[in-house]
């Protein structure tokens, strides 16, 4: 491309080859960095809009690879800085960070609203050139259309002015439904002074509660600023709707009344007076179906649909139901068992709302208490990546090579792993792991994100390298890294992103790795890794004491497997409460007639729980992955990925887990779909081209035994 930048400048955001130098970058580099990449890449998008209206015809080449080309210093400019942003934060680097974002996110904006690129992508898709276009390119045009449209760029004149108007509106009242939820939150508390009270409590969460009525005094209700220090041993406690303080505090309070007030708190949030989101929830439901409409959908549910793998609601309520029935028996026996378990300890009542968290933790701890500390001594760092990397390589004819020392890194504690095919020894792909925690300057959670994506050019082939995050504990003086069965499970799942980021076989980097994959059917690679570790050779196999050397107790293993599958029904039913609510809000509900949400809510609390609802829940109030986040009629896509990630398994399964050659066989198979079909093709097509049928939900229910094998 003659528009490159000059090779030779000192600012290492402006490299065009080889790995990011990461050991180099500054956060004074940002700045420059992104005005000339942003200028550049003005420039190039102006000329390109200016050949294609003076008439220049439309192909694949002079429209989206041209994009593509002009979206290639950003990999390079701007993807290190936000990977930075979130592994080696500094006042410094957040600066220049928020300060290029805007900048970032207008350029990007502005090519999706052109419509001189869209009426050539379209035209692309109408034009001779069509038929002939491979797959993987059908499906980045056709993704590449249904974006503009979704944004409105078909839409003209009053129309035009409705949906951005009705965008703002919403954009506006997602944040109020989610600054109410926070305000609500924040407005209520509990406070224990009586030691009694606190029997039972975990050190933690005392711990918790006491840090938060010492920064309470003087500023929360009840807390006078000369209220006496608290201490985690003799309190005062304060306890909030907090998921870290209120969920253990359910779990553990012995008090039955303090129990029954959280609980009632809870389940109001956000439903009355100042922070009342009902009319907000009634609202977003009525402009999400007008835009909808506006955009020639039946409702927002089709719309969310449009851009998923799911095919249908009728196909997601399918799901529901399926896994609704078989759950239901199981959340029964849960329920008998539960009330018998607690009739024993000597509690004679009807269990209610408030006693179902508490009893099941107590006959989950006479079960299979076992705790992280116990663990932790049999997964050093180091074997568990031996044994992780055994697993590709036997799966998947893979093989990782550690390579530390061949690109820079931004911590002496990162590693860079080198991947190979392990038959031909080619190289596919490489990965940085940065495995440990550092609050000081990293955020927490894990993920997997792209660093640079495969992808073929005049210059050749550029492989893909990942980045795999997680914050695992960190090696403590002389011990190594010394892992959680937790941090194990991640540390699988993050890998399983990563195989379907560096196996790819796509090279246009739109459809190459997890580009461009419908987003109900990311997981799947992810949440397949993980089953890996309740196969009992295999994570037996990555165990050793890390001073005896010992593999982990084999009834340390079972108890860690029955954990996962300990009140499992009702767990089930309580995540398809959401989902399904969900969506009937966003497909049958009218928001304009006398029904409420409220309504529905409660329809479908019958049908999926065994307890009858508290008449005053209005759980909808605080439900801010429909209301505030991203997951509007698009719930239910954690089941959806789930049973796809488990039938995916089931493959291996019955292939015989322990016949190496039929793993090595379906495992070859499971490569060369869905982790190198990327988003070049239809999920649903890639999940058939592995399984030879559709997904069937029974092996999810009988992974979490609710369904006789
Ligand atoms: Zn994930």
């Amino acid at each position: 491309m003659t528009d490159a930048f000059h090779p030779t400048t000192d600012n290492p955001l402006l490299a065009t080859t080889g790995l990011p130098p990461f050991d180099r970058i500054e956060p004074a580099h940002v700045e420059p960095a992104v005005t000339a990449i942003l200028s550049e890449a003005e420039r190039w998008i102006a000329s390109l809009e200016a050949r294609l209206q003076e008439g220049e015809t439309p192909t694949f080449e002079n429209t989206i690879e041209e994009l593509d080309d002009i979206g290639r210093p950003f990999e390079r400019g701007w993807g290190p800085v936000s990977h930075l942003f979130s592994v080696k934060n500094s006042p410094a680097l957040r600066k220049a960070y928020e300060a290029a974002l805007p900048r970032i996110v207008d350029v990007g904006l502005r090519v999706k609203q052109s419509e001189v690129l869209y009426r050539a992508v379209k035209s692309l898709r109408e034009g001779p050139e069509w038929e002939a276009l491979p797959e993987a390119r059908k499906r980045i045009v056709e993704q590449k259309l249904l974006s503009a449209e979704l944004a409105g760029i078909g839409l003209s004149g009053e129309r035009r002015t409705r949906f951005n108007e009705i965008a703002q509106e919403l954009s506006k009242l997602s944040t109020d439904f989610s600054n109410r939820v926070l305000d609500a939150t924040r407005a209520f508390s509990l406070v224990v002074t009586d030691p009694a009270d606190s029997e039972g409590l975990p050190p933690s969460l005392r711990q918790l509660a006491s840090q938060s009525y010492n920064e309470g005094r003087g500023k929360v209700r009840g807390i006078p600023a000369d209220a006496p220090e608290s201490t985690p041993d003799a309190g005062p406690w304060r306890f909030t709707l907090e998921t870290p303080s209120f969920v253990p505090f359910m779990e553990h309070c012995r008090n039955r009344a303090l129990r029954e007030r959280m609980l009632r708190a809870y389940v109001t949030r956000a439903s009355r007076g100042p922070h009342d989101n009902s009319e907000i929830i009634r609202r977003i439901l009525q402009l999400r179906l007008e835009r909808a409409k506006l955009l020639g959908y039946a409702h927002h549910a089709d719309v969310s649909l449009a851009e998923k793998m799911a095919p249908s609601v009728a196909a997601v309520e399918e799901m529901f139901e399926t896994l609704r029935t078989a759950a239901w028996a199981s959340a029964e026996r849960d329920m008998c068992e539960l009330t018998e378990f607690a009739a024993q300890a000597g509690f004679t009542d009807e269990l209610l709302h408030w006693d179902v968290g508490f009893w099941a933790e107590r006959l989950r701890e006479q079960r299979f208490e076992f705790t992280d500390e116990q663990l932790r001594p049999y997964f050093p760092l180091e074997r568990v990546l031996h044994g992780l990397f055994g697993v590709a390589e036997r799966v998947f004819g893979i093989s990782v090579e550690p390579a530390d020392g061949e690109a820079p890194v931004w911590h002496p504690d990162v590693r860079f792993f080198k991947v190979f095919d392990a038959e031909s020894g080619v190289q596919l792909a490489s990965f940085y792991l940065d495995p440990y925690s550092r609050p000081e300057n990293k955020r927490g959670g894990a993920w997997m994100n792209d660093c640079l994506v495969r992808r073929r050019s005049d210059e050749g082939l550029q492989l893909p390298v990942a980045h795999l995050v997680c914050n695992s504990t960190p090696p403590v003086g002389k011990n190594p890294s010394l892992m959680t069965f937790r941090e194990v499970e991640t540390l699988f799942h993050e890998f399983g992103h990563g195989l379907q980021h560096m196996l790819t076989t796509v090279d246009d980097a739109d459809a190459a790795g997890i580009n461009g994959i419908e987003w109900d059917a990311v997981e799947l690679p992810s949440q397949f890794m993980e089953n890996w570790c309740y196969h009992r050779p295999t994570l037996l196999g990555m165990t050793a004491h890390y001073e005896t050397g010992e593999p982990l107790p084999g009834e340390l293993f079972e108890k860690i497997k029955a954990a996962r599958t300990f009140r499992a029904g009702t767990g089930l039913l309580r995540q398809l409460q959401l989902g399904m609510t969900d969506i009937e809000l966003h497909t049958t509900f009218d928001p304009h007639g006398d029904e409420t949400p409220f309504d529905v809510q409660q329809r479908i609390w019958a049908k999926t729980s065994l307890l009858p609802m508290l008449s005053e829940n209005r759980f909808l109030c605080g439900f801010t992955h429909i209301f505030a986040g991203g997951y509007s009629a698009g719930y239910y896509s954690y089941k959806w990925a789930e049973v796809l990630s488990a039938d995916a398994f089931a493959a291996f399964e019955e292939a015989g887990l322990d016949d190496e050659a039929a793993i090595r066989e379906t495992g070859r198979r499971f490569r060369d779909t869905v982790l190198s079909a990327g988003g070049g093709r239809h999920p649903m097509d890639v999940f058939k081209d592995f399984r030879s049928r559709e997904p069937d939900p029974a092996a999810l229910l009988r992974q979490f035994g609710l369904l006789d094998s």
